[in-house]
């Protein structure tokens, strides 16, 4: 008993931000219960990522690859997943809130009956058992989660953990396993790639996001030049990605993506408590809103009242001559 296990993500053959920050997580908790972590990739490829573990602390990893494990079907996912944790009993299961975990870990839960707290921002072990800590209420509380089943699941948010690398040059030793999972329900018709070459939400150093203000989907073009010239991904608030002017993918906050850049630049954005919910650790904050009382600026470190309208032009061709582009 005390073993943690993480489910890892991968992207170009490489872990996921959100994954190595989990990885350092889940040795801080296996140690406090007395166990050891493991972590394992599924997919294709995956065994470079799952040596990365190693660099956090774990020392033994699994790589379930199998052709049936692309493209990604929660299915096929919960299936290896769940022979993997019959095998090796772990105490405690963690992912990232990100869309595998948010779909995969649910399915583990109940097929190993265990208790579940999903998008947690802090984890601890008391009473020997999991103690997780989750907003409720659209962010406006917080709430401790105890567990009765032996078995304890949790999935956490992007960005909510640091990540401390024990030895960059240390491989976790790691076990291949060929999956085939056979017929499944689910066939997948169709994968669309999202917008190449931007960063994912959760990875980004520069965020560049647009409001409601932003008044269509043709307007968002000046966020984008903006974004671009900082090399920087877009974001949006609820109220801008409802409205259709651009996809949920780029939504910030409680019901979107929690980021945590260097800069976030929000543009004709409110400031309300769901948006905040999901970048108020952002390092720098610059707010740009017409309303100088704007609840925004609260949080910002920096501030201009004017219209994004004709700011964001000023902003770009400035940034253009500073970064010679
Ligand atoms: C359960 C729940 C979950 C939610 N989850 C999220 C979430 O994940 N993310 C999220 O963002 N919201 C979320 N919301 C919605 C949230 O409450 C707000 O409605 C939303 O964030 C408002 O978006 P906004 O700031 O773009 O729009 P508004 O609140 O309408 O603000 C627009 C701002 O633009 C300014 N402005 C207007 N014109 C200009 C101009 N020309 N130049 C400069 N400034 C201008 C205005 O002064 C105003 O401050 C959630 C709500 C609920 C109830």
């Amino acid at each position: 008993m005390g073993d943690v296990l993480i489910i890892a993500e991968y992207e170009g053959g490489k872990l996921k931000g959100y994954s190595r920050e989990l990885a350092s997580k889940a040795v801080e908790l296996a140690t406090q219960a007395g166990g050891k972590a493991q972590g394992v990739v599924v997919g294709k490829n995956v065994a470079q990522a799952a040596e990365e573990l190693g660099q956090f602390g774990i020392a033994k990893a699994t790589a379930i690859e199998g052709v049936d494990l692309e493209p990604y079907r929660g299915e096929a996912y919960t299936k290896v997943l769940f022979e993997l944790i019959q095998k090796i009993k772990p105490q405690i299961v963690l992912a990232s809130a990100s869309n595998l975990g948010k779909d995969v870990l649910p399915r583990l839960a109940m097929k190993c009956k265990g208790g579940l707290a999903t998008d947690c921002i802090d984890l601890k072990i008391e009473g020997g058992k999991l103690k997780a800590k989750r907003p409720i209420f659209a962010g406006k509380a917080l709430v401790d989660v105890d567990f009765l089943s032996d078995i304890q699941f949790a999935t956490a948010r992007p960005n909510s953990f640091a990540t401390k690398v024990v030895d960059a040059s240390k491989k976790a030793e790691v076990e291949k396993v060929q999956a085939s999972v056979g017929e499944l329900r689910v066939k997948v018709k169709e994968v669309k790639e999202a917008e190449k070459g931007l960063k994912d939400l959760t990875e980004a150093e520069i965020i560049v996001a647009g409001g409601r203000a932003l008044g269509s989907n043709e307007n968002f073009k000046i966020i984008r030049e903006l974004a671009e010239v900082l090399g920087a991904t877009v974001g949006a608030s609820r109220a801008a990605v409802d409205a259709g002017y651009i996809s949920h993918d780029h939504q910030v906050g409680q019901t979107g993506k929690t980021v945590n850049p260097k800069l976030y630049i929000a543009c004709g954005i409110s400031g309300a408590i769901q948006h905040l919910a999901g970048m108020r650790t952002s390092k720098v904050i610059v707010a740009i809103n017409k309303d100088p009382e704007a609840p925004i600026f609260s949080k910002a470190d920096y501030g201009i009242v004017g219209d994004l309208f004709t700011l964001l032009p000023i902003l770009t061709r400035k940034f253009k001559e500073l970064l010679g582009k």
